[in-house]
């Protein structure tokens, strides 16, 4: 089966908002045996959009759709679905008493405005949103299927785990889909590739790679009449890509460098204080972020614009000085290991991580383009935790 994503908003033609939702959908249809061949973005123009679902319904055997579920008048995707297939809307007296039953439970009478919300074709069935307001439509027709979703992501994914998903997997007779990501640094994608070349282009489970900010991820995805089965045709693969690059997979799933950092500390019963320059704090909200903080993270130092000074001097923004930071924020804070992210000025360039510990020092180099503060604190952050995961997990220091 083919299927289109027709992602609807105005904010998305004027780029203030990143489309996410076409991805999520495309995620997770990959494996399903249902093709994504369009991804487009709309504005909330009756006939733009009306056009969009009519010339989706003449290529695809599925059209989904995000967005334009709320309210107000510019929220049209309801009646630019029953332009596309000739039906009128009409009030659906069991969505209205749930809708308004949402209301109360505010303690709010609901708008008149909300009435839209509670519409139907004919050929469309109700799809649940317990998180909002919009529930969403099934239309099937002609032995089509049109979806209409909320844009808000965490609206989208409920109705999607809940509905849409288990739906699909029933209409594609493709069972069910299991996921497992394998989370490597230090290896190329290209090195991967190559290593792993027998594996690509497989249908079941397919393999994936995908190039992060915290290393090169290898997602699998499996399918099997149900769950047991899909996890089943996972299993092997993994054993054999773990057999051939094992030490370089540092995580699985919904791993994160800040959580494994913080377990390798954990195990060496050592804890950790950090200056930061460039990150400015971020890479403290990261291992704040922890729940299990407190067995591992001393604190943060943050200085503000300029150099850092130690005792009378300025730490210089080079490698020698980032060991002389981290071995301050080590000793400032009583710390087994010290880390150092070292100012960068606006323009760019050069960050260096500075690890100190009892076992020894070392300085990984970011190199990075002229870009907006925000992201440099970012960037800065994400490397020094990628930095730190793998010199605790080599014993570097
Ligand atoms: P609501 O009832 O909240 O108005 P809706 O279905 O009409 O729901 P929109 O008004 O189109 O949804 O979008 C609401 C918000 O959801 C947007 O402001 C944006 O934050 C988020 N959103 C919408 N579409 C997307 C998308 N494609 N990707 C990521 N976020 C999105």
């Amino acid at each position: 089966m083919n299927a289109e994503i027709l992602a609807v908003g105005h904010e998305l033609l004027m780029g203030e908002i990143v489309d996410t939702n076409s991805s999520y959908i495309a995620q997770q249809l990959s494996g399903t045996g249902i093709t994504v061949r369009w991804m487009s973005h709309v504005g909330d123009n009756i006939d733009h959009l009306s056009e969009a679902f009519k010339r989706g319904l003449e290529r695809s055997d599925v059209v989904i759709s995000t967005g334009g579920l709320g309210p107000t008048s510019d929220d049209l995707t309801r009646e630019a679905v029953s332009n596309a297939v000739g039906e009128e809307m009409a009030v659906d007296p069991d969505i209205l008493s749930w809708l308004e039953g949402v209301f109360a439970r505010r303690g709010m009478e609901m708008p008149p405005t909300n009435i839209k919300q509670a519409t139907l074709i004919p050929s469309a069935t109700s799809i649940p949103n317990p998180n909002g307001t919009a529930p969403g439509w099934w239309v099937e027709k002609d032995d089509k299927h049109i979806v209409i979703m909320p844009g808000p992501p965490r609206e989208l994914k409920q109705v999607w785990e809940e509905t849409v998903g288990p739906r699909f997997a029933e209409i594609s007779g493709s069972g069910v889909t299991a996921t497992r990501t394998l989370k490597t640094l230090g290896l190329s994608e290209g090195g991967i590739d190559e290593i792993l070349s027998d594996l690509f282009g497989r249908e079941n489970p397919y393999l994936g790679i995908y190039a992060h900010t915290d290393g090169i991820h290898l997602r699998m995805i499996g399918r099997g009449p149900d769950q047991t089965a899909a996890e089943k045709v996972i299993e092997p693969v993994e054993a054999e890509i773990r057999g051939l690059i094992g030490d370089s997979i540092w995580g699985t799933d919904d791993d994160t460098p800040a959580q494994r950092a913080g377990s390798l500390l954990i195990d060496r019963n050592q804890m950790l204080a950090i200056v930061e320059g460039a990150s400015a704090g971020a890479l403290a909200s990261m291992l704040h972020a922890r729940p299990e903080r407190e067995s591992f993270f001393r604190g943060a130092l943050v200085p503000g614009s300029g150099p850092v000074h130690v005792g009378h001097d300025t730490a210089p923004a080079n490698p020698d000085g980032a060991i002389t930071l981290a071995q301050l924020a080590r000793e400032s804070l009583s710390a087994d290991v010290g880390v150092s992210v070292t100012p960068i000025n606006m323009d760019g360039g050069n960050v260096y991580i500075g690890m100190v510990s009892d076992a020894g020092s070392h300085v990984e180099t970011g190199r990075f383009p002229r870009r907006n503060p925000e992201w440099l604190m970012q960037r800065s952050a994400t490397t020094a935790i990628v930095q730190l995961m793998s010199a605790l997990s080599s014993n570097r220091i």
